[in-house]
């Protein structure tokens, strides 16, 4: 596989990063996730938008154009032969001379820009309903900014793992926030149900899309906090990420959504978030 480190095509194997890079050092970096569908970029300027306003919130610097980095997706999808996958992007802070807490002088120090692909053949086909336990909150306070501080959400997903689950959504002040790695909705008498935007959950580029999709074919969405127990009562549950698309959830700790069937209006979602998205694709 080809990837892409800092303006260099390079086998993934001849790729080199500093041992002192800020990323990997202090998780001083941020990251996009964007699907490839028919081989093109899916929502692509909604990904390169919270980039930049992630860079900006940690007063790093914008190494790459929105035109550059959209050239540098083209070329590693047309290298790596990729027709429905990821491409994965990462910048961090860059490798100080020495680790040090205090960020180095921008003036010295420049962004370490990576990008790779993952083909995911099938991507748009799989729908796979979901099992989630719920777990406690305790990430940081800045969960709008996608920073590569994903240790907690490892650590759910292992914890949803060892219970027979697929995913966990966390919980704070007795308040679903959002699942490991996507945003959460529930069903209640047609109406759509998920928590409103502010810094505890990300601001995900696919939540906002299926909730203009929503809007625009007259479904009711209220945006507003939830519990577990008001989810467990819900007719149907569902969560979004550029992944996953639109993913029905059927179980959520010990309780059975829909008899454990997708829901009606999970799947509705996803065919409309498909078709209307391809239409934009880059
Ligand atoms: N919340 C979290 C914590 C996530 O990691 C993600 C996926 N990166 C999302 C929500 C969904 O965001 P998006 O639709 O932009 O992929």
């Amino acid at each position: 596989r080809t990837v892409y480190v800092n303006g260099e095509y390079l086998p993934e194997t001849e790729a080199r990063i500093s041992i002192f890079d800020r990323g990997f050092l202090f998780a001083d970096a941020v990251y996009e996730v964007t699907s490839v569908l028919g081989g093109k970029m899916i929502a692509f300027d909604g990904h390169a938008e919270r980039l930049k306003r992630s860079l900006s919130e940690l007063d790093m610097d914008n190494p790459i154009s929105t035109e550059d980095l959209l050239e540098v997706h083209r070329e590693l999808v047309r290298l790596n032969g990729i027709d429905e996958g990821l491409i994965y992007l990462q910048i961090s802070r860059g490798a100080a001379s020495d680790r040090d807490f205090a960020f180095p002088d921008p003036d010295e120090v420049k962004p370490t820009v990576v990008l790779f692909t993952q083909s995911k053949p099938g991507l748009a086909e799989t729908v796979r309903p979901m099992k989630v336990i719920s777990i406690d909150d305790i990430r940081w306070g800045r969960r709008d900014i996608k920073t590569v501080q994903l240790l907690y959400p490892s650590m759910g997903k292992m914890m949803a793992k060892a219970a027979g689950a697929d995913d966990a959504w966390m919980v704070e002040d007795g308040y679903v926030t959002e699942g490991t790695s996507n945003n959460v909705y529930i069903v209640k008498d047609g109406k759509i149900i998920t928590r409103a935007l502010s810094n505890d959950i990300l601001h995900g580029i696919t939540r906002a899309a299926v909730l203009r999709y929503a809007e625009e074919a007259q479904m009711e969405v209220e945006e507003r906090n939830f519990t577990i127990e008001e989810a467990q009562n819900a007719d149907e549950a569902f969560f979004t990420s550029a992944s996953a698309f639109v993913m029905p959830v059927v179980q959520i700790d010990d309780k059975k959504l829909g008899g454990g069937e997708p829901g009606r209006v999970a799947l509705r979602l996803r065919e409309i978030y498909l078709d209307e998205s391809l239409k934009t694709a880059v």
